[in-house]
């Protein structure tokens, strides 16, 4: 069996993995040619065949400090010689932890760790329904928080289906679908008249900044309407954190706005790669979870809290609280945008590079600034796609989806830059 090549691997995964990756968008990746990765450090992946890329996917963002930060593996390294899982009462590691993320955040008093991000927003939601005694969930149009049927819904609508409520997947319960109003970001007035209209809402979920079409910027006053609208009708507002925590401020995105939600989900960069997630929040809501298991609300995972994760989180939030990981991650994103941005204008190319903090995206036939999901619904899939294939020729990973912004590690610096710029100008040169 030939192991050794990246073709030879995914033609293996096409046999037993459904569509050759473990989820529909890794297996875009192959669009641009057939990779299987091998070996990650710093800002660099390479494959199977030994051919390496400056990493921009950086796993959908969770690598923060670079591919195998030496202190955060040691970390790991360590608590796996000392035991694995206990799977009962608590660990010390899990208190500090907890201690950690309640020091940073300002909305969090009480802390729950899971696994993943979709955990963290399911968890969300069922505390602020059993809070409320309501059902209905208001969620905004382009705003990913994972794949549970209580929020896969109006992420990626197609056109016809703005403003209405869209299933992303085969197979979720009409109930869910039913029980969800989307409205669209930045739209203050909507979300007041949402709750003129329904006496029933049990929880409001948003990303702060929605990454998952790129990047919307929030305009002054929305988060601040979002707050003061739930506060007022006693509804938990849950900040879906899960690419703004420990990305674009150690104390979370909403440190930053000035906006404290009630509720926060958390992933990606707080393990620097790791599987480690949590929900956080309001003392009140956080201890309805405080029960036996068979009253109260039910929290529950045989991986919760697993010592692993903890300990490569314990070390990136040290490593983000003492050193000025954000600080640096931000400015250079700001010259990844401005360096794009000059090169979009020297070579007459229609189209804006947008982004905030260590997250960038350039995109094709669209201007102006985007501030709900409709305005990136124009832009030009294809041209993207040659952008990336051309970069992909140059060394320059990420994927081939127009809407999966591109992320920075501290592992990436001037070198990195240099080459990323030089490559988009000889790209977006050539581009049809
Ligand atoms: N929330 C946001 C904003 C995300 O971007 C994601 C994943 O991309 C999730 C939630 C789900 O997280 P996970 O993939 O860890 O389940």
């Amino acid at each position: 069996m030939d192991d050794t090549t990246s073709r030879s691997v995914v033609e293996r995964a096409r046999a037993v993995i459904p569509g050759g990756a473990q989820t529909g968008l890794r297996a875009q990746a192959y669009d641009l040619g057939e990779v299987a990765f091998s070996e990650s450090s710093g800002p660099t992946l390479e494959t199977v065949d030994g051919e390496e890329f400056t990493d921009y996917h950086l796993a959908f963002g969770p690598i923060v400090l670079g591919h195998g930060h030496p202190a955060v593996d040691d970390a790991a390294k360590a608590t796996i010689d000392d035991g694995v899982l206990y799977g009962a009462a608590t660990t010390a590691l899990e208190v500090e932890v907890a201690e950690r993320v309640v020091d940073l955040l300002p909305s969090a008093e009480m802390v729950n760790f899971c696994n993943s991000g979709t955990e963290a927003t399911y968890h969300a939601i069922r505390l602020a329904r059993a809070y409320t005694g309501n059902d209905r969930v208001l969620k905004f149009e382009g705003c990913y928080h994972g794949w549970h049927d209580y929020v896969d819904i109006s992420v990626y609508p197609p056109r016809e289906r703005v403003g209405e409520t869209h299933p992303e997947s085969d197979g979720m319960l009409p109930e869910a679908v039913d029980h969800t109003e989307v409205l669209p970001f930045n739209d203050a007035e909507a979300v007041v008249e949402a709750f003129a209209e329904f006496d029933d809402i049990g929880a409001v979920i948003c990303e702060p900044i929605p990454h998952s079409v790129d990047c919307l910027v929030p305009d002054e006053g929305f988060l601040e309407t979002l707050r003061e609208t739930t506060a007022e009708n006693d509804v938990p507002l849950i900040f879906d954190e899960v690419i703004t925590g420990f990305r674009h401020s150690a104390r979370g995105m909403q440190h930053e706005l000035g906006v404290t939600p009630d509720l926060t989900a958390l992933a990606k960069a707080m393990g620097n790669g790791y599987p480690v997630a949590a929900v956080c929040g309001r003392e009140d809501l956080m201890a309805q979870a405080g029960g036996d298991n068979t009253s109260g609300v039910v929290i529950s995972g045989t991986y919760s809290g697993h010592p692993v994760g903890l300990a490569a989180a314990s070390e990136t939030l040290r490593v983000l609280s003492a050193e000025p990981v954000i600080e640096e991650i931000t400015a250079l994103g700001e010259r990844y945008r401005e360096g794009l941005d000059g090169l979009f204008s020297e070579h007459g190319i229609e189209g804006r590079v947008v982004g905030y903090g260590s997250v960038f995206s350039p995109q094709f036939g669209v201007t102006g600034e985007p501030q709900r999901y409709e305005d990136v619904l124009g832009l030009d899939e294809e041209r993207f796609v040659a952008f990336a294939r051309g970069m992909r020729e140059r060394g320059h990973f990420f994927t081939p989806n127009p809407y999966k912004r591109q992320h920075l590690s501290w592992a990436h610096g001037e070198a990195e830059l240099e080459t990323y710029l030089a490559a988009a100008d000889a790209v977006l040169g050539s581009l049809p």
